[in-house]
């Protein structure tokens, strides 16, 4: 009897929360596991909340019921009623135990929530995602994150087919049955919320290691992945041990179970999953090999292991008290990981790279009809707020908690916010007010960062008084009105500053009445709209660098002029703000190009960068960096009317002047001495050099194909490993270089068993800009390789095309929005979660030049009279189209 309640027609609200009414205390969960069909029998043990009156209500979806039991007797029809998703039962006292036997699909299951079948039914196996509410789709349960229960897992199937069968939680027997059956039982002593259980049954192979926890604890760890992969399983394993390791050092967390289970899939909604004991991976994150993997994917497969590690503290031990507070795990654990990046790697880059996402995808987010707080107020679908805002921008508010606290007073504050919710659901409120009392501290005001949506615009300006030997610095700050939030109020905005002297040099600050000693850095906070900050004994007028390593996520505008811009990129010792001043520069030779007659801010980018060129004492992978000014899509957010051919146009000329300025020669030089040393090994030092190969590369193709596009292929063809290989042919393809054709067989060919290499594959493609990519894109719809049923596949192509494309996806004549119309109308059938975040590309439309506008509104209008649209992608499209 299948129920949904895809049109449940009100949006859930924050204010609403209520304390769940009936907890369950234990669970005892026994599968009888089958492709076709699987038997999930339920064994709740109920606690009745004294203070409410309800029925007893449990989540279900698409289950077929097959028989249920109250306190050991078998329940009439007239004592239940399943309809729209709830469970209803009647006579449950404090202290019942409920018996339901369902059966699910897992086979049928394309939404890829709840239990359901990776890979070919011959071959393949059984997995599943839970978060944020697919666990009612394996049995009737309270699906929310404040009911923690202990979990007791028991799995049976046939050996042969599902040879390994894992669950969450501590391994407790494993025997066989008779008919060639066997079975296997989980003991979770941890309560949990629903969301994190999991389980895995098939055809698997692992690695292992031994493992011992700063507190004594024997741990194995274990990945696992089909046979083919086994061999790419090695740099995750690693991974995993040095976060393990991390959070021992840094927050004093260990681990707290005996077994550590990491399981990749080809089959995933999302990028990974931190269920209690067993993750499950997308395999994009957890398979690594040089012939395989480019180097930002190295980076990315260690950063996702250690989110999802440090997700056992941040996440599971103190979980969300409900999904309004997703970023209290979310904003938290990312940050985390950011710190364990920026320690592993490079610092400046990782703050480089982060920041550059932030502007690349949560800005626009932040800007747009899809704008959201930190802690949404409402929702219809939760899925929908997996965000960019939740994750990327929560994790710049826990920066700035961070920075305003202090590295130890930091660590006391999550000290106290661990220990004080340990095995609890907590809220926002919770983590601002343990890591305020930790530290004597108010934090409240922090709040409204959370409740706020839109990026705050900071102004500044600074006056010099030679007489007073004063220098003020002017700080002001606006929020733009969004959707539902028309009037913004301040926030505390940290501004980590410093001054320098017209030589470079940083100045002592002393700041108006304050009388501890200077140093040549710190922190302002400006709390109101406008703020005055006067520093004393600065002889001249100085230069400022404002904002220093992002110190607070919004969008500062302070008229430099190009010299003191200029001597920050060539002096400042904050890596990032070296960076941005470069960046700075690099926007106002775009907007000169653009407006014409600004030839001086164009030569004045290009010679400050042909300065840092032969810098030998220069990251190489910083010099890339610079060398790349920002992205289409953070260009479109400055426009008021946004042209995405004419903003690739621009851009690609900015590039060719910057190339012109340093001159065929030296860029081919550069490549040729890159070249020399072609090895594929992962270490830092070998991805700074192949980092800045390919932006040498790409610059030398812009100005001077005939020279650069053979050069491409012979570093197609010498290539030791896949970051290489794949940024060569990036060339070929988007310069549809003659060559390019037979790089790309070359490429299906050689690596034609292995899926992540080929979604690689018709990305490049699906990225040629201009014109041209939509032919390709349908032509690679029909590759037989292609399928909706695979979000790998379809990210790869129209992931690819829509969001990553502007130039190519933003035609005048609407193809490429009619295209992914319908694509989204397709896939919505089979998978609500991946069309819905989809449908995010349209985001930003309703700033598109008249013509294009237009376009973007019919294909939308067309897609929100498709009638039968998930709720997930009914939500992203009515708040598309208001
Ligand atoms: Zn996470």
């Amino acid at each position: 009897m299948p129920a949904r309640n895809d049109a449940a027609p009100l949006p859930i609200r924050l204010r609403d929360y209520a304390p769940p009414p009936w907890r369950v205390v234990q669970a005892e969960l026994d599968f009888e596991l089958g492709i076709d069909a699987s038997e999930v029998g339920a064994r709740l043990h109920l606690a009745r909340d004294p203070a409410q009156d309800a029925p007893l209500r449990l989540d279900g979806e698409e289950l077929e019921l097959l028989a249920i039991a109250l306190d050991g007797a078998p329940l009439p029809a007239g004592r239940w009623r399943y309809a729209d998703g709830v469970l209803e039962v009647d006579g449950a006292r404090d202290g019942s135990v409920l018996e339901t036997r369902v059966r699910v699909r897992p086979a049928e299951n394309t939404a890829l929530e709840g239990l359901y079948l990776s890979g070919s039914r011959e071959a393949g196996f059984l997995l599943t995602q839970c978060e944020a509410e697919g666990f009612r789709r394996i049995t009737f349960f309270p699906d929310r994150p404040d009911v923690l229960a202990r979990f007791t897992v028991t799995l049976r199937a046939d050996r042969a087919r599902f040879p390994v069968l894992l669950a969450g939680g501590n391994p407790d027997g494993a025997g066989e049955l008779p008919g060639g059956r066997h079975w296997a039982r989980f003991v979770d002593p941890h309560p949990k919320p629903s969301y994190l259980f999991a389980l895995v049954a098939g055809r698997l192979e692992k690695i292992e290691r031994d493992y011992r926890t700063a507190d004594g604890r024997a741990v194995k760890l274990a990945i696992w992945s089909e046979a083919d992969a086994i061999g790419r399983c090695r740099y995750a394993l690693g991974a995993l041990e040095r976060a393990m390791r991390w959070d021992e050092e840094t927050y004093g967390r260990n681990y707290d179970l005996d077994v550590f289970h990491v399981v990749a899939t080809h089959d995933f909604n999302m990028g990974a999953m931190e269920n209690k004991g067993l993750n499950i991976f997308n395999a994009k994150y957890l398979l690594a090999d040089p012939d395989t993997t480019t180097d930002d994917e190295y980076r990315a497969v260690e950063a996702v292991v250690a989110h999802e590690y440090f997700h056992n503290w941040s996440g599971n031990r103190v979980t969300c008290r409900d999904w309004f507070q997703l970023s209290l795990k979310e904003g938290l654990t990312v940050f985390r990981e950011q710190q364990f990046s920026a320690r592993m790697n490079s610092p400046a880059l990782k703050r480089i790279e982060d920041v550059a996402l932030l502007r690349r995808a949560q800005f626009p987010e932040d800007a747009g009809p899809l704008a959201h707080p930190v802690r949404p107020a409402e929702y219809r679908e939760i899925n929908n707020f997996y965000t960019a805002t939740v994750y990327e921008k929560g994790a710049e508010l826990v920066r700035m908690l961070a920075g305003r606290l202090g590295e130890a007073g930091f660590r006391r504050g999550m000290d106290l916010y661990f220990a004080r919710h340990d095995g609890r659901a907590a809220t926002l409120e919770d983590f601002l007010a343990a890591l305020g009392e930790a530290n004597g501290l108010d934090l409240s005001p922090y709040l409204a960062w959370y409740a706020q949506a839109g990026t705050p615009r900071l102004t500044a300006r600074g006056r010099h008084d030679a007489a007073a030997r004063t220098y003020t610095l002017t700080l002001a700050q606006h929020t733009p009105p969004t959707p539902g939030q028309p009037d913004k109020r301040p926030l505390p905005i940290p501004v980590k500053l410093a001054l320098f002297d017209r030589a470079g040099r940083m100045l002592p600050l002393r700041l108006d009445g304050q009388t501890s000693a200077a140093s040549t850095e710190r922190v302002v906070v400006l709390a109101q709209a406008e703020q005055d900050f006067v520093f004393r004994g600065v002889d001249a007028p100085p230069v400022p660098s404002l904002l220093r390593g992002f110190s607070a996520p919004v969008i500062l505008e302070c008229d430099y002029a190009p010299e003191e811009l200029a001597l920050l990129l060539a002096h400042d010792p904050d890596g990032f703000n070296r960076w941005e001043a470069g960046q700075q520069l690099a926007l106002r030779a775009y907007a000169a190009l653009r407006d014409g007659g600004g030839e001086a801010a164009v030569e004045g980018w290009c010679a400050a960068l042909a300065a840092l060129f032969d810098d030998a004492a220069l990251d190489p992978a910083l010099l890339a960096d610079l060398l790349t000014p920002p992205g289409e899509i953070e260009l479109a957010e400055r426009e008021r009317e946004v042209d995405p051919a004419r903003i690739h146009a621009l851009r690609q000329e900015l590039q060719r002047r910057l190339a012109a300025a340093l001159g065929g020669e030296r860029l081919e030089r550069h490549h040729r001495k890159l070249a020399a040393d072609a090895g594929a090994q992962p270490d830092a030092a070998a991805q700074a050099r192949r980092r800045l190969k390919r932006r040498v590369l790409e610059l030398l193709a812009l100005h001077d194909p005939a020279a650069a596009l053979p050069l491409a292929q012979r570093q197609y063809e010498s290539a030791a490993g896949m970051t290489d290989r794949l940024a060569a042919l990036a060339v070929l393809v988007r310069h549809e270089a003659p060559q390019a054709l037979n790089a790309l067989a070359a490429f299906r060919a050689r690596h034609a068993q292995d899926p992540l290499a080929l979604d690689k594959w018709f990305a490049v493609q699906a990225q040629i800009p201009g014109e041209p990519a939509l032919a390709r894109v349908r032509a690679l719809e029909a590759d037989p390789a292609f399928t909706l049923k695979n979000p790998n596949r379809v990210r790869a192509l129209l992931g690819s095309y829509a969001s990553g494309n502007p130039s190519g996806f933003h035609r005048a004549d609407g193809a490429g929005y009619r295209l992914l119309a319908e694509r989204l109308a397709q896939l919505d059938a089979l998978n609500p979660q991946v069309a819905a975040r989809l449908a995010t590309a349209f985001n930003g439309w309703q700033r598109l030049e008249p013509v294009r506008r237009e376009q973007a509104r019919q294909a939308l209008a067309a897609l929100a009279g498709h009638g039968a649209l998930s709720r997930n992608l009914a939500e992203i499209v009515g708040h598309l189209l208001p």
